[in-house]
């Protein structure tokens, strides 16, 4: 069953002539906007696909650069809502969408759920942020596009999540992998067999982080349910850029919205055809805030060739890490230059910092290592615990997420010998 035959199953051919005509559309929209305006890109034709590879890469930096209004490339009057990446404090990375962006996006998020076999009788639970994340907001007009019953939860609270789970008859939940695994181990603590005490949960939609296979097992297990890899991010709107099929042998992603190409992240060039790289995507059909080439730093690889589920858009295997230092935590993305730049800022820390990060039961956790400065005493006590406050504080503020912090002497962590180690990731997930 299809939400769009036409579409999902469009020969490769036709598929092909459409992206091109977006392309053109595309670029000559982008060109307007005061970022590629400066970039010149009104001077670039494209009289076919493989032209993509002559236009410019976008990246995270300059999407901060155009900051506020630099990426719009139609008149205000147009645009309807702004959304951000999540993590972000300093500058933030925004996206902007018109009236049919926000249209063109529901559609792509109702393609999704449809596909994992959502339907108008179901009840739908968004354990996952509302807000500036897209997170929250796309799944959830996605949800009414099908016409469930959406309850936007939102995350945490689990007592009330699991009340209305069993209260509502929840059929379908979207939650990212890290928090349903919390939810599994609280479930258990309270001696509850989750089959029974939720008999309609059909579905898991996890997205927002990465996860293995074994997590997806773990959750499918433990609730009896199929669970779905749903890929997105900010800048491409959100969710519903891939997101798996029945067949769960990759994630369709959606290539009448988006042109995919897969680079290897030193020299720039493209590939060959099923082969690890970093993802690049340019916007097909957005309006308000087209964006070209888009660096996402996302490692991954594209199957080719239309799946058993008899679409034909290309699927991207799960992903395996990212080409720069973003970390992402509890859903949310945090960079060590975050860290470092709160530490430099604080009186009293020394030089060197390292940050570890562990699975504590199914939760992610964070420890922040810093050497104090040599002017301290390490039996300095009180003056160490108002400093110790002071950096968990400021942290917080900065990266949204509560670290453990440890003082140490001066030296007291590991010198490198190449490269300084900042991140030791010793999560289980
Ligand atoms: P944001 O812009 O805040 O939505 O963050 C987007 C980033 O989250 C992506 O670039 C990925 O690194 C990560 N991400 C989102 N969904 C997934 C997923 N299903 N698997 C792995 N990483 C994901
Ligand atoms: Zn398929």
């Amino acid at each position: 069953m299809y939400r769009d035959q036409d579409i999902e199953c469009i020969s490769r051919e036709r598929l092909q002539e459409l992206q091109l005509k977006q392309l053109k559309k595309t670029v000559k929209g982008a060109s307007k906007a005061p970022f590629y305006r400066a970039l010149g890109l009104k001077d670039f034709t494209i009289s076919d696909l493989s032209d993509i590879r002559k236009l410019p890469f976008t990246t995270k930096d300059d999407l901060r650069s155009a900051y506020p209004y630099g990426m719009i490339c139609t008149s205000l009057d147009k645009v309807v809502r702004l959304h951000s990446s999540s993590g972000t404090t300093g500058t933030p990375t925004v996206v902007f969408h018109s009236m049919k962006d926000i249209e063109n996006w529901t559609e792509l998020v109702a393609r999704c759920l449809f596909m994992a076999g959502l339907r108008k009788h179901d009840v739908f639970q968004n354990m996952i942020g509302y807000g500036l994340f897209t997170g929250g907001l796309g799944l959830h007009y996605g949800a009414e596009r099908i016409g469930c019953l959406t309850i936007p939860t939102g995350p945490g609270n689990t007592k009330r999540q699991l009340k209305f789970m069993k209260d509502f008859g929840t059929s379908a939940i979207h939650v990212i992998p890290s928090y349903a695994l919390h939810l599994s181990d609280e479930i258990e603590a309270m001696g509850i067999d989750p089959k029974k005490e939720f008999p309609a949960l059909k579905y898991a939609f996890l997205g927002a982080e990465p996860h293995t296979e074994a997590t997806r097992k773990k959750v499918e297990e433990f609730f009896g349910i199929d669970a779905f890899n749903s890929y997105g991010l900010s800048e491409m709107n959100g969710p519903g850029v891939a997101f798996e099929c029945p067949e769960k042998h990759g994630q369709h992603i959606w290539e009448d919205a988006y042109l995919v190409e897969i680079i290897n992240p030193d020299t720039l060039e493209g590939v060959a055809p099923g082969e690890k790289g970093e993802l690049v995507i340019t916007t097909l059909q957005r309006e308000a805030m087209p964006i070209i080439r888009y660096r996402t730093k996302d490692l991954t690889s594209v199957i080719e060739g239309p799946c058993a589920c008899g679409r034909t858009h290309s699927r991207i295997t799960r992903i395996t890490g990212r080409s720069d230092d973003m970390l992402i935590l509890k859903g949310v993305n945090i960079f060590p230059m975050q860290i470092e730049a709160v530490l430099i800022g604080i009186a009293g820390v020394g030089r060197n910092y390292q940050i570890t990060l562990e699975s504590k039961g199914h939760n992610d956790h964070m420890i922040v290592r810093a050497e104090i400065d040599s002017n301290l005493s390490i039996h300095d006590f009180k003056t160490l615990d108002s400093l110790k406050k002071r950096i968990t504080r400021e942290l917080r503020d900065e990266i949204l997420i509560t670290p453990d912090v440890i003082l140490c002497e001066p030296g007291g962590i590991p010198v490198a010998q190449g490269k300084a180690v900042r991140v030791i990731d010793n999560r289980t997930l």
